[in-house]
C-alpha cells in the first residue's frame, strides 16, 4: 500500500527568523504522535540549513523549492543540485506552474532539472497540470500527457521511483478553488495509466502521485481517500501550523 505524503510549498515566503519560529512550532506538533504520512517541508533557500538543524530529530523531511541544472559556474542567482543536498534537503519540487509561467520553463528544461536533482540523489517532486482555459477547451489530458512525457523523457523504470509525480490543476492553486475528488481522481487516473504503459503495472501502481491546489484541512480528506491520490502538495494552508497539521491528520 502506498504511504500519503503531505508536502508544503512555502513558496516565497517567511525570512530567517520568521522560518526558524515557523518550523520550531510546527516540529512540536508533529511529535506529539506517530503520524500515518511522510511529511516534507519546502521553504525559501535562505532558511534550509536552519530548518534541517530544526528537524533533523524529527520525521520532518526537507525540500527545496528549485535548482538549476548545471554543476556549478557563472549562472549568477541559481542555486545547485550539490547546494540544496548540502544544506540538508532530501527533495526539490520541480515543474511547478509558478515556475512554468513566471519563470518561463519549459518541459525541456524542467526534464534537465529532474536529470540534475536525479543525479545528485535528490528525490524529486515533479508538477504538471493544465490552466482554466485549456480544461474549459476539453484538452486537460492531452496537456498533462505532454508534461509528463517531455518531463521525463528518457527517465528509466529505477529513476521513476525517486519521483512523486504532483498533479496541480493550475485554476486550482492559490484560488481557494480545489478540484473536486472526483475531477482530481479522473486525472491522477489517468496519469497512473500513463505511468503504466511506460514503466510496466507494478512500478506505476506503487508511484506516489499527490494532488495539490487549494488542499486545507475541509477538503484533505475527501482528496486523500481517492484511490489514486497519494498525498497533497499545499501551497497557501501550509504556511500555518494549525492548518498544515490538520491536513497531516486527514491522512
Ligand atoms: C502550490 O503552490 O503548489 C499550491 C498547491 O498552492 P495552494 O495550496 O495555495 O493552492
Amino acid at each position: 500500500m502506498r504511504k500519503k505524503v503531505i508536502a508544503g510549498n512555502w513558496k516565497m515566503n517567511y525570512n530567517l527568523h520568521q522560518s526558524i519560529s515557523f518550523i520550531n512550532q510546527l516540529k512540536s506538533e508533529v511529535v506529539k504522535k506517530e503520524r500515518n504520512c511522510d511529511i516534507i517541508i519546502c521553504p525559501n533557500f535562505v532558511s534550509l540549513s536552519e530548518a534541517k538543524k530544526i528537524i533533523e530529530d524529527s520525521p520532518i523531511k526537507l525540500g527545496a523549492q528549485n535548482i538549476y541544472f548545471e554543476d556549478s559556474g557563472a549562472f549568477t542567482g541559481e542555486t545547485s543540485a550539490d547546494m540544496i543536498k548540502s544544506a540538508g534537503c532530501e527533495y526539490v519540487i520541480l515543474g511547478h506552474s509558478e515556475r512554468r509561467t513566471i519563470f518561463n520553463e519549459s518541459d525541456e528544461l524542467i526534464n534537465k532539472k529532474i536529470k540534475q536533482a536525479l543525479k545528485n540523489d535528490l528525490l524529486v517532486i515533479f508538477c504538471v497540470g493544465e490552466t482554466l482555459d485549456e480544461r474549459e477547451r476539453g484538452v486537460t489530458y492531452e496537456i498533462v500527457k505532454n508534461q509528463i512525457e517531455q518531463g521525463l523523457r528518457d527517465i528509466t523504470a529505477e529513476e521513476i521511483q525517486k519521483i512523486i509525480i504532483a498533479y496541480e490543476p493550475v485554476w486550482a492553486i492559490g484560488t481557494g478553488r480545489n478540484a473536486t475528488p472526483e475531477q482530481a481522481q479522473e486525472v491522477h487516473a489517468f496519469i497512473r495509466n500513463l505511468l503504466r504503459t511506460a514503466y510496466g503495472i507494478q512500478l506505476a501502481d506503487e508511484l506516489i502521485i499527490q494532488y495539490g491546489g487549494s488542499v486545507k484541512p475541509d477538503n484533505a480528506k475527501d482528496l486523500l481517500s481517492q484511490p489514486d491520490i497519494d498525498g497533497a502538495l499545499v501551497g497557501g494552508a501550509c504556511l500555518k501550523v494549525d492548518s498544515f497539521i490538520g491536513i497531516i491528520e486527514s491522512c
